[in-house]
């Protein structure tokens, strides 16, 4: 439907590269007629992000680390100055030491688990806290998660605990946010290749163990996640909030291996 986002404004925090889950939902709202702002994070990836804001039309609101409360401050304050408001926000980011993501869980150490929780999970609170004042007329908050948030998942490990927090937030916040008509909703995406994902051990091997076995027989594209990212983002999703919503390929509705796939 073309349209469907037009007159919306929407802040895309976690955009890194073409191949980033954030590109995937930005260009889909872009496409369907919402003004987009982007973020980067260090110089590194504002080289990166300036040319993709350009081809979306997007502003530029500038450098974000969520460790550091005042570069987000001045990231709204940024959004606060072009457009006086908000309708949406997209939360991509996420973050562990990849020398956990590998071997056990339990051998987390105290600093990473602290360091994932910060960035993965309360991250997205702290920017629904600014978000909230420049949502007079309601809004729609969204964030990523993963299934190894509900099941174990090999190497998923602090990441996979960072996320159910994550998704726990989620419902609390849409408890919070409601009456103003402010939705919140995560979007649980299946595994597929980006930069975060290059870090978690083994990604290739749960890459082709999803595409055998996923009802689909395939995993999922960012322009898959996108699409359905822009359904929780538009008003066609007016009646849901607190949902986390699988773009999975079913794969987490799967109990046993599909007998019928080859040996990986
Ligand atoms: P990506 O590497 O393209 O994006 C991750 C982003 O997080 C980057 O833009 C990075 O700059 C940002 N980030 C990390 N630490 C940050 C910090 N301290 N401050 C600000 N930004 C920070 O990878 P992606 O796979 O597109 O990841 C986006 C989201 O999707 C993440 O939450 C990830 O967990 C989630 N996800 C990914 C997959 C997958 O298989 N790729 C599956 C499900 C969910």
């Amino acid at each position: 439907v073309q349209g469907l986002m037009a007159g919306k404004k929407g802040l895309v925090l976690g955009l890194a590269n073409n191949r980033s889950i954030a590109w995937g939902i930005a260009k889909a709202c872009a496409q369907h007629g919402a003004e987009i702002a982007l973020t980067w994070q260090g110089d590194a990836l504002k080289k990166r992000v300036e040319p993709l804001a350009q081809e979306l039309g997007a502003i530029l609101a500038g450098h974000c680390d969520v460790t550091d409360p005042a570069s987000i401050d001045a990231v709204f304050a940024e959004v606060e100055k072009q457009w006086g408001r908000l309708d949406f926000v997209v939360h991509a980011i996420a973050f562990s030491d990849k020398d956990e993501l590998t071997g056990r869980y339990l051998d987390t150490t105290q600093a990473n688990f602290n360091r994932t929780l910060d960035i993965s999970c309360y991250s997205f609170t702290a920017i629904a806290q600014r978000a909230e004042k420049l949502m007079d007329k309601g809004g729609s908050l969204l964030t990523l998660t993963y299934f190894g948030a509900e099941k174990w998942m090999p190497h998923y490990n602090v990441m996979g605990v960072a996320k159910a927090a994550l998704e726990a937030s989620v419902r609390y916040m849409a408890a919070d946010l409601g009456e103003k008509n402010i939705r919140v909703n995560a979007v649980s995406a299946g595994p597929i290749k980006t930069l975060a994902a290059s870090g978690i051990g083994d990604f290739r091997y749960i890459l082709k163990w999803n595409e055998l076995n996923a009802p689909l027989r395939r995993t999922v594209t960012i322009e898959e996640v996108g699409d359905a990212a822009m359904y929780l983002l538009s008003d066609l999703s007016r009646g849901v909030t607190g949902e986390i919503h699988h773009v999975d390929s079913g794969y987490h509705i799967v109990g046993m291996k599909n007998p019928a796939a080859p040996d990986i």
